[in-house]
């Protein structure tokens, strides 16, 4: 185990496309952080900084505290005691299952029989010690993940760096490795990246996540945090689904969304005139338009446009003089509200959550 610390890194490429810019992130001893962004938003460029595979144009990277890249040095990857798995899995074709997983132990000091000895026992923890004598075409795309996790995890790293590595499973497997990724790390805990573009898989892997976004850290925090707290429209509208208003404050405690629509908020003011507030569609009740409101909640009147029955719940939208465009709603799926139905919305002040824009 290790702890790592990024400190003001930065890595540009050509003369302008500043992939990480100038990103802090410390990340504490057996943590698995996850980097969360879209396409393109510098999350592969870290791991690689991390890896020592990329020199950084400018600041630092430490491991326990010792630096292992700066300007114009990098420690090697062979020496940073760092594991990294692909999202391609890169298994050797011709190599069993065994030999893979044991490829990495024959640049160790480790006898024959001890590389035996662990690469049996780190199979028989991703489960695949009955497939140990097998190539990898004769495995299913999950299985051969396992094998890279495995071959991952028995040279015994500090650091595990890991890239969408479950991205080219179908999605069910997907959501089982998940689980799976989470399992391993609760047994070994090997401070870990988790890098990945889904959502779910970075809330089910990590203890931690990292929202980027054009090569900056947006916000750095536990599922919850970011889901329920968001700091930035950004990260609101990356996790999970959120409507998002666009407004100002007419008074403390009191959001005004276009003409003459206001809304009670208990969130703080972001910096700036203008606010934006982030409102969940789970945290919407739709009910009839007859209905009572309530002490305290937000009551707003609409029409439904559209609604899509999901089993669990009913995605509706639903149009509300003053604003732009038609508010998202989750609905109870017992009580059905067709198109064109006049409904009350209520909502909690708690649910309007200013962010930054
Ligand atoms: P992500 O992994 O989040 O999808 P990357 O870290 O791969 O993003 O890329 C971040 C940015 O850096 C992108 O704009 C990408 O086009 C650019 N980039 C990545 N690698 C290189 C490279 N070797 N040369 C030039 N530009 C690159
Ligand atoms: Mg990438």
């Amino acid at each position: 185990m290790a702890t790592l610390n990024l400190s003001k890194l930065l890595k540009v490429f050509g003369r302008d496309v500043r992939a990480v810019d100038e990103i802090d992130l410390q990340i504490e001893h057996g943590e698995m952080v996850s980097l969360l962004g879209p396409s393109g938003c510098g999350k592969t460029t870290t791991l690689r900084l991390v890896a020592g595979f990329l020199d950084p144009d400018g600041g630092a990277i430490r491991v326990d505290g010792s630096e292992v890249s700066r300007v114009g040095w990098v420690l090697p990857p062979e020496r940073r005691s760092m594991s990294m798995i692909f999202q391609s899995y890169a298994v050797w074709p011709h190599k069993t299952v065994a030999q893979n997983v044991g490829y990495g132990l024959k640049f160790r000091s480790v006898t024959a029989q001890e590389a035996e000895k662990k690469v049996r026992a780190i199979l028989s923890v991703v489960k695949m010690e009955h497939l140990a004598g097998r190539y990898p075409a004769e495995l299913s795309g999950g299985q051969q993940q396992r094998v890279a996790l495995a071959r991952a995890l028995v040279v015994e790293p500090s650091i595990l760096l890991l890239d969408e590595p479950l991205s080219n499973l179908d999605a069910g497997l997907r959501e089982e490795m998940r689980f799976e990724i989470r399992r391993l790390h609760d047994e070994f805990h090997i401070t870990s990246i988790y890098v990945t573009h889904d959502q779910s898989e970075a809330m089910v892997t990590s203890d931690r996540i990292c929202v980027m976004n054009h090569g900056r850290i947006e916000q750095v925090g536990k599922a919850e945090e970011i889901y329920n707290s968001p700091r930035t429209r950004f990260v609101a509208e990356f996790i999970g689904v959120t409507n998002c208003v666009e407004g100002s404050l007419a008074e403390p405690g009191l959001f005004a969304a276009g003409e003459g629509l206001k809304l009670k908020t208990s969130g703080a003011a972001a910096p700036g005139r203008k606010q934006v507030a982030s409102i969940r569609p789970h945290r919407i009740r739709i009910a009839a338009s007859s209905s009572a409101g309530e002490d305290g909640l937000n009551v707003l009147d609409g029409e439904v446009t559209q609604g899509y029955f999901f089993g669990n719940m009913v995605d509706y939208r639903v149009r509300v003089k003053g604003l732009p465009a038609p508010l998202r709603v989750e609905g109870d799926p017992d009580q059905v509200f067709p198109a064109g139905s006049r409904v009350r919305l209520l909502i909690d002040p708690r649910a309007v959550v200013l962010v930054q824009d």
